[in-house]
């Protein structure tokens, strides 16, 4: 994975047809760069792919093929031209009971087929509360990235996520976030050696708060939702983020 900044937009389950085409007329492509990827619902992934965007899904699933109906694999959304794909949002981890076990496996799949891993973690505002947030990550890390090959980790982005800035407009200060991700990029060292993995961070990113958030010295890039769907806001984040 690169070292300059990422953008990752996750669409979610947002915007209709015609949505997508106004988004694709608003937004060419090249205006965006190198270094940002889209991630649409499944269904639109085509559109993206052919206008040359770089595209990621937002959730695949862990068999190779199979009778799962309704469900994805990593070698589908690779036989397609998909380089990325989003891991243990914590949508999918809260609505749809997804493990640290199922998590690692779709972390394992998604390298097998060569697909660029965006892992999400994150802890809720109880967590916080309770003060486990270090505790919860570090489960998260460690559960996640089991099993894996040393070559793999130059294709794990980490998103640092806390559940209760994700569509609150609220963020943590940029001093916490600063040492949460040395915090992530320790564990990662201490228990895989591997050095410095890029961590982005996502909750709340707007076109308001980017030139804040984007002075982290150690932040690798955003994940960035609501915004995202956004045409003009999501450039504005772009531009500052990525286009200094
Ligand atoms: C997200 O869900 O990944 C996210 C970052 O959402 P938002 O930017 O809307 O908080």
């Amino acid at each position: 994975m690169e070292s300059k900044k990422i953008v990752v937009g996750n669409m979610k389950m947002n915007l209709l047809a015609g949505d997508i085409s106004e988004y694709l007329r608003k937004i060419n492509s090249s205006n965006l760069g190198e270094q940002v990827v889209i991630c649409p619902s499944n269904i639109y992934v085509p559109y993206f792919l052919k206008q040359s965007y770089k595209v990621g899904v937002q959730n695949l699933f862990f068999r190779d093929s199979g009778a799962y109906t309704g469900e994805i694999s990593a070698a589908q959304v690779a036989s397609l031209g998909v380089k990325y794909a989003i891991v243990g949002h914590s949508e999918r981890r809260g609505y749809f009971r997804e493990s640290d076990q199922d998590i690692n496996k779709k972390v394992v799949v998604t390298l097998k087929y060569g697909l660029e891993v965006i892992l999400c973690i994150g802890e809720t505002a109880e967590e916080k509360n309770l003060l486990k947030t270090a505790r919860v990550l570090k489960r998260q890390i460690l559960n996640a990235l089991r099993n894996l090959e040393e070559t793999d980790f130059d294709h794990i982005v980490i998103a640092y996520e806390p559940v209760w800035a994700i569509g609150t407009n609220v963020t943590p200060t940029n001093k916490d976030i600063m040492d949460t991700i040395s915090y992530i990029k320790g564990i990662v060292s201490e228990y895989f050696h591997y050095e410095d993995i890029p961590v982005i961070y996502g909750g709340s990113v707007s076109e308001k708060n980017i030139k804040e958030l984007n002075s982290i010295p150690n932040v690798s890039g955003f994940l960035v939702g609501g915004a995202s769907t956004d045409a003009k806001k999501f450039l504005k984040i772009v531009e500052v983020a990525v286009k200094k």
